[in-house]
């Protein structure tokens, strides 16, 4: 190699050490989370002429305002969270008790895992409840159910009255609302409906998931723990639903998200005529499907976050939501379904 090629690659690793620092820093000041985990590949956007012919697959007509029911519910409980030393909010205790029963109601079995995290002294809940597929491999639907805290906070503007109607409500109503529909699907694999807790950064920033993230990380500790004693079904695909019924819904195209299942979420959304809904803009959201991917299982965030405004605001409330959002998100996950079984079960085949 010459010394010319040398110098120029010099200069550019360090322009490009430099960059990463700038984006770095502006992202912090934004607070938009980050994770630079190196176990995530570096995120290319997807080539949206590049469109998988997808049958569009659409939710019963209901669905949108069942699921809007369901978030007036959750968002009258108040704030959602647990806290140390077992004070969880009144809230939180009443929303667990509020999914549990509406899963039951469509015929699941519920599963709760409770537990303390020993360094912050806060006990979480995750709940979860499979339908049955002809396999016995799984698909992971998932949301968190937490809502941010914005109490105690050190700094005055970061503490005010927050429902979290969408970052929150609207990723637990919608999966509420499409388990009686998935439950009348044939299902290749089994789906696994998750609603996490802990999901939300305990500091006000997100300080690189650090202190969040708390039920997607037990939960996908739990899962390989049982895989290495033996029996446990293996998880093919995670899909994320978080803040996804704003009612000028834009569902970005998360680029830590599995290349292939963003192909698939962008197809359907074509499918179904939701151009202007997703995939405008793109960017990296460090989220509950980041500890899927640290450890291989492909994974996709339909989030709204890159240019939300009420994204932890007290203006996150349910008159910014609409049961079409909603509704258009059905309409979505229910199409990539096939397409993600397709892709990704393997047995019975
Ligand atoms: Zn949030």
């Amino acid at each position: 190699m010459r010394w010319s090629a040398i110098i120029l690659l010099a200069i550019g690793g360090f322009g490009a050490c430099l960059g990463a620092a700038l984006t770095y820093r502006q992202r912090r000041q934004t607070n938009q989370p980050t994770t630079p985990e190196p176990a995530i590949s570096v995120p290319v956007v997807i080539d949206k002429r590049d469109v998988l012919p997808l049958a569009a697959i659409k939710a019963p007509p209901t669905t949108g305002e069942l699921a809007m029911r369901y978030a007036r519910t959750l968002v009258g409980y108040g704030p959602r969270y647990s806290r140390p030393n077992g004070r969880p909010t009144p809230g939180w205790t009443r929303q667990l008790t509020f999914i549990a029963e509406t899963l039951k109601q469509a015929g699941l079995k519920v599963e709760r895992d409770t537990w303390t995290d020993r360094k912050e002294l806060i006990t979480f809940t995750n709940l979860s409840a499979r339908i049955p597929g002809r396999g016995r491999e799984r698909i992971v639907l998932a949301c968190h159910h937490d809502t941010k805290c914005t109490t105690g906070h050190p700094t005055p503007e970061h503490n005010f009255e927050f429902v979290g109607a969408n970052d929150g409500a609207s990723g637990v109503a919608l999966l509420l609302a499409l388990a009686p529909v998935l439950r009348q699907r044939d299902n290749a694999a089994s789906i696994e409906l998750v609603f996490f807790d802990g999901e939300e950064s305990l500091d006000w920033h997100w300080n690189d998931a650090a202190r969040a993230l708390f039920g997607s990380r037990r939960y996908v500790k739990r899962h390989r723990d049982a895989r290495l004693l033996g029996n446990e079904p293996r998880i093919v695909a995670m899909v994320l639903l978080d803040m996804v019924g704003r009612k000028d819904l834009h569902i970005q195209e998360e680029l830590y998200s599995t290349e292939l299942l963003r192909r698939i979420c962008w197809s359907a959304a074509v499918a179904n005529g939701y151009r202007q809904q997703f995939y405008r803009r793109a960017e990296r959201a460090a989220d509950d499907h980041t500890p899927f991917l640290e450890v291989g299982i492909p994974a996709v965030d339909l989030i709204d976050l890159n240019g939300n405004p009420t994204w932890h605001t007290p203006y996150d409330t349910l008159d910014n939501m609409s049961a079409t959002s909603l509704q258009q998100v059905a309409d979505v996950v229910l199409t990539m379904l096939p397409a993600v079984e397709q892709a990704y079960v393997t047995e019975p085949r």
